[in-house]
């Protein structure tokens, strides 16, 4: 397996960092754009840019199937961009299943571990604050088998409720499904803690990575969970990239999700031999360019290194809170102790929808609505939030050019 890169000694100069961001030069509405975003999509920097780029310019072939050069070619850039993924995880190259994203990783679970596993009587334990990526496919799975979804409760402080979890680990309990990081509240979930009580009880554990990877170093060995979903596009990728990590024994054991081409040895009309894994869940020719432009940004987020992007997020995001406090009537949603630089919030008397128009004719882009998390927002008993995200590219001044502009919206709405 190859070793994880090796954090670098000195923190980068995060405004040069930022001039690596084409996008973040943009104006919008006038007004130099502030992008509050990046839980939803992160932007891009060059170096992915031109790799997606240079590919189509200069190796466009298929992968796997032609023996020409630049069929050759496509297909090693394609499993070096695997190998660097693998490596970034700490996990080994042929345990990572390359697909769309976390959406696609965490059905093929559901439809490849899952459907053929469960039965009436078993019981899929789901956390509260899950993204709808990782509740809807165990209901599909709970209705065709007859097995049963059990939620795990998190406290008001937006904190999973780690005691009522582990006594919802009852028998039954065949699956866990939980958040490394929440999309909502930023809450870090101690999953290392949370995936031993499982493994202890013999429950299979998923954990959705989608909201971890960008931000901080993720060993998923150390983690210990039986399966890791990430996407690329919120770690500085191109959209409809993302992998799923599974234990060797479980991608050995597994039916295929989706047949095609790439994922046999052979085919007859007598029967089918499939490839080994990861091979055998990637079926039909899969976003070569896209996944290129992953390994560049697994590049990219290397040379930053990993603990100071966590560090430069952690500051930005207690100023973040700091200027949030000091707006009259405002309520933050999740005050986890371990906190990504995700922040939910109301403002009182004003709707997030109007809010995020206003913020954005003052160049600010920050999200509204209930952010693919349904139950949670019914915890709270609220219809929508406001959520400002960051990114390491973020700066200082953006925050308090958000802050100046929140102002000015909630006084023309109050
Ligand atoms: N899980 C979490 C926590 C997310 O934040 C997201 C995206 O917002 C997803 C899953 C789904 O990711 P994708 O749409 O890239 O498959």
């Amino acid at each position: 397996m190859n070793l994880p890169a090796a954090t670098p000694a000195i923190s980068p100069d995060w405004d040069k960092i930022r001039a690596d961001f084409p996008l973040l030069e943009r104006q919008v509405n006038g007004k130099p754009l502030v992008y509050f975003d990046s839980a939803n999509t992160g932007q891009k920097p060059a170096s992915v840019i031109e790799a997606v780029d240079g590919f189509y310019r200069r190796h466009n072939a298929n992968v796997s199937r032609a023996v020409h050069t630049l069929g050759s070619e496509a297909t090693e850039a394609y499993e070096e961009s695997r190998r660097k993924l693998a490596r970034f995880l700490n996990v080994g190259a042929d345990e990572l299943v390359l697909c769309s994203g976390t959406t696609f990783a965490i059905n093929l679970v559901a439809y490849s571990w899952a459907l053929p596993k469960l039965e009436a009587g078993d019981t899929i334990l789901v956390s509260r604050m899950e993204h709808h990526a990782n509740i809807v496919p165990w209901q599909l799975v709970a209705q065709r088998t007859g097995a049963t979804i059990k939620v795990a409760e998190i406290r008001e402080d937006g904190t999973l409720d780690l005691d009522a979890l582990y006594r919802a680990m009852t028998p039954d309990v065949k699956l866990l499904a939980v958040a490394h990081v929440s999309n909502v509240l930023g809450t870090v979930n101690p999953v290392r803690e949370i995936c031993r009580e499982a493994r202890r009880r013999g429950i299979v554990s998923v954990v959705d990575g989608s909201q971890a990877a960008p931000h901080r170093k993720v060993d998923v060995q150390s983690i210990g969970c039986d399966f890791y979903a990430i996407t690329g596009h919120k770690m500085c990728g191109p959209t409809g990239t993302g992998a799923l990590w599974a234990k060797k024994e479980h991608l050995q054991a597994m039916p295929p999700f989706i047949g095609g081409g790439e994922m046999i040895k052979e085919v007859s009309f007598d029967g089918t031999v499939f490839n080994d894994p990861p091979h055998k869940f990637e079926a039909g020719t899969p976003n070569i360019a896209g996944f290129i432009g992953l390994g560049a940004a697994v590049d990219y987020l290397e040379t930053l290194g990993m603990a100071h992007v966590e560090a430069r997020e952690t500051e930005l995001l207690a100023h973040l809170t700091e200027e949030l406090d000091k707006v009259e009537g405002l309520r933050i949603f999740g005050h986890a102790p371990e906190k990504a630089a995700v922040v939910s919030f109301l403002v009182e008397g004003a709707h997030a929808h109007d809010l995020a128009t206003l913020l954005d004719l003052e160049g600010v882009a920050v999200r509204s609505g209930q952010h693919c998390a349904h139950p949670l927002l019914q915890f709270y008993g609220v219809a929508a939030t406001l959520r400002a995200s960051l990114a390491f590219y973020n700066t200082h001044e953006e925050i308090e050019r958000f802050a100046a502009a929140l102002q000015k919206a909630r006084k023309l709405l109050a």
